[in-house]
């Protein structure tokens, strides 16, 4: 019999959020029955150096970290937060540490990073005979080779939105042991308010005042979302939030069902327009779960060697510099605030794939970590959808 303290652990990744938490909910559970837990967020430096990645991403991840460190304090949960090369550094020194009955954790759809990352840590698991548990936070099937037609995602999609969000967790027992020293990492952000601030409460905000009121400033979301002029007030601005996990899809997309009807009626045409997309997305990485490998290759093998490249003008149009007033001010307003609505992301990749003649995955990690909000699983399929690399479908070129 072990003398270690026995332990639900929790591992944090891009969920940062109180509220429909599945991990975080079942180690609650647990405690009301007697159990202790330990929730655990580890910032990997390893990611954090990739191309992918950006201190103003980080940022965002560190309010999130403070808002929700606070939301947990007051169940009296210490949030631990730790800085290593990878997780799985940090999940094994808990490993010996404690007596870990379970790991709890929700399924990612990552980047090829994070894909190897969550291996490690399965390998760790396996040798440690240690069981996993990973909630789905996504309507999105692990293990499929061939993704879902629309059709059965769609029907996915309905069943998951029809099962209920996870109870907010109430109460929280820790181990008497504290767990091993980290490094902790800095959580300090710059006073920045060119780019979207992190944290739960404030995607609460955002959610409630996209649906109350902005979906209906000037023609209405469905109009004005690929306005230049009006697309960062008219577009809900969730996607950074929905990335990093500080609102979930669900949330979202319950919160845009339940509005009742009112006048002006037209608003309903909106909602279910900006729930559609939130369904869209949950498409875009479930053929991304099963098709990983889109980030390094064409989806269509004979468009492999159809773009070149060319350093000087690569450096102009990252930098805003091309001489073509609309793209320079599209790219110049992304590298200051960090988002772009659809369409100008799609005249960017454009202009880059078809007027340049650039390759998509040699400008893609500009794009990847100057986006705050950059999802891999809709990144890469929106990226070769605009270069024209994909099957099927008449190049589209905004
Ligand atoms: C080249 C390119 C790269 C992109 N990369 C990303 C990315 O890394 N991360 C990201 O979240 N979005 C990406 N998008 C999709 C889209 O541009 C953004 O989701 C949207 O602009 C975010 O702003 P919003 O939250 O106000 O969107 P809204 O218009 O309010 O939409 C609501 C939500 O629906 C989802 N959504 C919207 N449009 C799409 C779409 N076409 N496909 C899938 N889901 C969608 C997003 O989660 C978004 O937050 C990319 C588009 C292009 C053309």
């Amino acid at each position: 019999m072990s003398d270690r303290e026995r332990i639900t652990l929790v591992w944090l990744k891009r969920d940062l959020r109180l509220h429909d938490h599945a991990p975080l909910a079942e180690a609650s559970r647990s405690c009301a029955e007697g159990g202790k837990a330990v929730a655990v967020y580890v910032r990997e430096s390893d990611y954090w150096a990739t191309d992918k990645a950006s201190t103003e991403q980080w940022e965002f991840v560190a309010e999130c970290l403070r808002d929700l460190s606070a939301g947990l304090e007051r169940i009296g949960c210490p949030l631990l937060i730790a800085e290593a090369p990878s997780a799985e550094i940090v999940l094994e020194a808990l490993l010996d540490q404690y007596e870990v009955v379970e790991l709890l954790c929700h399924q990612e759809t990552g980047n090829g990073w994070t894909f190897e990352r969550d291996k490690r840590v399965l390998r760790l698991c396996r040798e440690r005979h240690l069981p996993v548990r990973e909630f789905l936070q996504n309507a999105v099937v692990r293990g499929r080779i061939r993704p879902p037609e629309k059709p059965e995602h769609q029907s996915f999609w309905r069943d998951w939105l029809a099962s209920p969000q996870a109870p907010t967790p109430r109460i929280w027992r820790s181990p008497s042991t504290a767990p091993p020293l980290f490094t902790p990492p800095d959580l300090a952000t710059s006073v920045n308010d060119t780019r979207q601030q992190g944290g739960e409460r404030l995607a609460l905000g955002l959610l409630e005042s996209f649906l109350g009121e902005r979906c209906l400033l000037h023609g209405g979301y469905r109009v004005e979302m690929g306005s230049p002029l009006h697309g960062h007030e008219a577009c809900s601005r969730l996607s950074t939030h929905l990335t990093w996990g500080s609102l979930s899809t669900k949330r979202a997309a319950h919160a845009a069902l339940a509005r009742e009807p009112r006048p002006p009626y037209g608003s309903m045409m909106h909602r279910n327009s900006f729930h559609r997309r939130l369904r869209w997305r949950d498409h875009f990485l479930q053929k991304f779960e099963s098709l990983p490998w889109m980030e390094f290759r064409c989806i269509n093998p004979a468009a492999e060697t159809l773009h070149g490249w060319h350093e000087e003008w690569y450096e102009r149009w990252s930098s805003g510099m091309t001489g073509y007033p609309f793209i320079d001010a599209c790219m110049r307003s992304l590298n200051t605030t960090k988002w772009l609505n659809f369409r100008a992301r799609a005249m960017l990749v454009s202009f880059a794939s078809y007027a340049l003649n650039l390759d998509w995955r040699r400008f893609a990690p500009h794009l990847a970590r100057t986006f705050l909000d950059y999802e891999p699983g809709i990144h890469y399929s929106q990226l070769q959808m605009q270069s024209g690399t994909t099957f099927g479908s008449i190049p589209r070129i905004y």
